[in-house]
């Protein structure tokens, strides 16, 4: 059975496939996105460190440059004397060029400003009154730190916070001013206190973002929205302003130079999935073809295409069980073509089946679609006709199905006539059974090959007689050559061409079984030649035939010889042997070959008839015509007489046609000097006819009907028939 899963399966692959592969790539895209976000993590967190330790390495630092001030002898000595060039030079322009501070004061014992730097230029110590809230505290707190130290070494103490004022950040440094050594003494709480202010902006950001390569950085009062901060706060807590910048994004920037190259091989890959899933997709399609050929090679023939036995079968039972239901009737074919196993064993079978492909296309095309033509194995084709109202239906369509052998086959620049039998079997009111309709069509077509071929027949209900005969002859055909009594010849004159003289007899094989009545040789040759009984019929006929003749004054008796009879290599032999032994002359001998002889096995036969036409026994070649007669093979084969097949003499005076075809073959005949013999004559008009297209010989129902020996001897001793006839021989 089809596996109806398999479309299912392939598009359940192709679905896992690209979900797979799609799954794949967000994975990785995924796997990027989030290493990548990692990454860019990591470097925030070490460029925040960066900002934030770099912020407070600067800011921390304005303390200790303070120091290289603020713990200084002459610092002491010239801010007490409020030297403005010296605290100018050393105090605010020295901290503000070197160190970078921004705003410088000097504050007396009582934190009055007596010196003020901005920007590096003095300027009004006044300045100092709008930082005055800022830094004042921090001026106490260091005073107070001063007072409450034991250790005689302040100029290490300091105060320090990261203050606001307006829109800037900015850290304001208290340092004392004091002497370096013991050298000079400043009395405690009588300390100038110098203040340092660093603004959170311009060069300590560029700074930062110089050292620790960090661009856009920024300070901002607002908590900015997006990206890397680090809050400023005072040693409260309290934040006062954000540092922003732009961060680097590391990872981010690897899949950005990345994705020129993830996208083309993600394309790629794309496309490489994309073919592979076209080549899946395709080697499936051929699967399921494959399977589905598969499907459709068990239920049809290989060299047609047809439908084959089981096929029929089903179709069969289907149109049955149509009928039964509709009370319809269905009519089968059996068709057989004639003689195929002849073009199979001497056309070769490419040729055979080259004519097998053509019968089956012409039949398959000569019937509706409903109906099926289907091809049951060797020459054997069998059609169910549906919709069949009346017999005659179904013998419209026999008809038509034998018309269509009428024109030549073409094969491999052969033209060959062929014709076909067809059993019939139609059943009325469908009360018949798939097997029974097979069995009987099979008798039916038995029948028509019985009746001489290239016909139809229809069954009937005698025709189970038929069968039964025939089982008969096989059974009980070696037996009657045994006993010899009931096969008996008779006798067929063969007339010279005035139809007056007989020339010759060609004996005919008889059976008269005690029950069945005479049997026609047409009846039992083919049955003895299968059941390999036709040698010992051949040597029996043979036999008979010759002792007749040895009694005769006949010129000569002609046998006929199956082309199985050659396949002895001991036939030409035992010929001879058994005219020894009857005591025959060959000369008086004749054997008529068919067509079928000449092209069975080659050498076989060439030698076989060489030797017994070298013996002086005459070779006839019997129904020419009907066969595959070519040139080659009359001249190849010596042969001394052409008998033409009694269909043409049939036809002969019907058409120009048929006219035409005899005259050709009697012209044929005698440019090749052989004597020529028309078969089947039966009527004046074709003895005239043959006469004059100048036929030699002449054999028919209108001269005589083959009879027993005994009546040809009667006819042979009448004096007008035979005299000179005797005599020439
Ligand atoms: P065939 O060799 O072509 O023999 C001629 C057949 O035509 C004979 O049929 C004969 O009765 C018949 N016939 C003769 N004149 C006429 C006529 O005017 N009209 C019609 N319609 N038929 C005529 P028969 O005796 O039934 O033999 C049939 C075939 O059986 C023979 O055809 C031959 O091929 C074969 N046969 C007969 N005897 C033997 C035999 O002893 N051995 C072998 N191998 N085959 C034989
Ligand atoms: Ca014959
Ligand atoms: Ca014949």
């Amino acid at each position: 059975m089809p596996s109806p899963s398999s479309p299912l399966l392939l598009r359940r692959l192709t679905l896992v496939t690209v979900t797979g592969f799609a799954a794949a790539l967000t994975l990785l895209l995924g796997f990027a996105v989030w290493a990548a976000h990692n990454v860019d993590e990591e470097a925030r967190r070490t460029e925040t460190a960066f900002v934030v330790s770099g912020l407070n390495t600067i800011l921390d630092r304005v303390a200790t440059e303070q120091e290289s001030i603020t713990i200084w002898d002459d610092a002491v000595v010239k801010t007490r004397q409020r030297d403005q060039v010296w605290m100018t030079e050393n105090i605010g322009q020295w901290v503000g060029d070197y160190f970078g501070h921004d705003e410088v004061y000097v504050l007396d014992q009582h934190n009055v400003p007596i010196h003020a730097m901005l920007d590096g230029e003095t300027v009004s110590p006044e300045l100092f009154n709008k930082r005055a809230a800022s830094i004042l505290p921090l001026a106490q707190q260091l005073r107070d730190d001063i007072a409450s130290s034991q250790d005689t070494a302040i100029g290490e103490l300091g105060a320090a916070d990261t203050v606001m004022f307006g829109e800037t950040v900015a850290r304001v440094s208290v340092k004392p001013i004091v002497p370096f050594g013991t050298a000079m003494v400043v009395d405690r709480g009588q300390e100038y206190l110098h203040v340092s202010l660093r603004r959170v902006d311009g060069d300590v950001l560029e700074e930062i973002e110089r050292t620790f390569r960090i661009s856009g950085l920024q300070s901002s009062a607002e908590r900015p929205a997006t990206g890397p901060l680090v809050p400023v706060a005072n040693t409260n807590g309290r934040i006062l302003s954000f540092l922003t910048w732009t961060p680097n994004r590391p990872g981010a920037n690897l899949i950005a130079q990345a994705i020129p190259g993830t996208v083309a091989a993600g394309g790629l890959g794309g496309a490489l999935l994309a073919f592979l899933l076209m080549r899946l997709r395709r080697s499936a399609t051929n699967l399921l073809a494959s399977e589905a050929h598969t499907r459709f090679l068990a239920f049809h023939d290989t060299l047609t295409g047809l439908p084959n036995r089981a096929l029929l079968d089903d179709r069969l039972d289907r149109s049955l069980a149509g009928a039964r239901e509709t009370g319809g009737s269905v009519a089968l074919h059996l068709l057989d073509v004639d003689r195929f196993k002849l073009i199979n064993d001497t056309l070769g079978h490419a040729t055979g089946d080259a004519v097998i492909r053509l019968v089956g296309l012409r039949l398959a095309g000569a019937m509706k679609s409903t109906d099926t033509v289907a091809r049951l194995g060797g020459d054997e084709f069998a059609i169910v006709q549906t919709g069949v109202s009346t017999i005659t239906d179904a013998e419209a369509a026999a008809r038509r199905l034998l018309d269509l052998f009428k024109d030549p086959l073409e094969v491999e620049g052969a033209r060959l006539t062929l014709t076909g039998s067809i059993g019939v079997v139609v059943t009325l009111a469908a009360e018949n059974s798939r097997e029974e309709m097979l069995r009987k069509a099979d008798i039916a077509l038995y029948e028509a090959k019985a009746r001489g071929r290239a016909c139809y027949a229809i069954f009937d209900g005698d025709m189970d007689d038929v069968v039964k005969r025939r089982r008969m002859i096989e059974d009980e055909l070696g037996l009657a050559l045994e006993v010899g009594s009931q096969v008996k010849l008779v006798y067929q004159p063969v007339f010279a061409a005035d139809g007056k003289w007989i020339v010759g007899a060609e004996a005919l094989v008889r059976w008269d079984h005690p029950t069945h009545g005479r049997m026609s040789p047409d009846l039992f040759i083919g049955i003895a030649e299968e059941r390999g009984l036709i040698g010992r019929l051949g040597d029996y006929v043979l036999r008979e035939a010759a002792e007749f003749a040895r009694r005769t004054e006949l010129p000569w008796v002609a046998v006929n010889v199956s082309p199985l009879q050659f396949r002895d290599p001991k036939f030409a032999e035992s010929v001879l042997d058994t005219l020894e032994e009857v005591g025959l002359p060959p000369r008086r001998l004749q054997l008529e070959i068919t067509e079928g002889v000449l092209l069975e096995n080659a050498v076989l036969v060439e030698t076989a008839l060489r030797r017994l036409r070298a013996a002086g026994i005459r070779i006839a070649l019997d129904d020419f015509g009907t066969g595959y007669s070519s040139m080659n093979y009359l001249r190849r084969y010596s042969i001394d007489k052409l008998k033409i097949d009694q269909s043409f003499i049939a036809e002969l005076g019907t058409s120009a046609d048929a006219d035409a075809l005899v005259r050709s073959m009697i012209g044929l005949a005698r440019s090749l000097r052989l004597v020529v013999t028309a078969e089947g004559v039966e009527t004046t008009d074709q003895l005239h006819h043959l006469a004059s297209l100048g036929c030699h010989e002449m054999q028919g129902f209108l001269l005589s009907e083959p009879i027993p020996g005994e009546r040809l001897l009667d006819l042979i001793r009448q004096p007008d028939v035979t005299k000179e006839l005797l005599l020439s021989a």
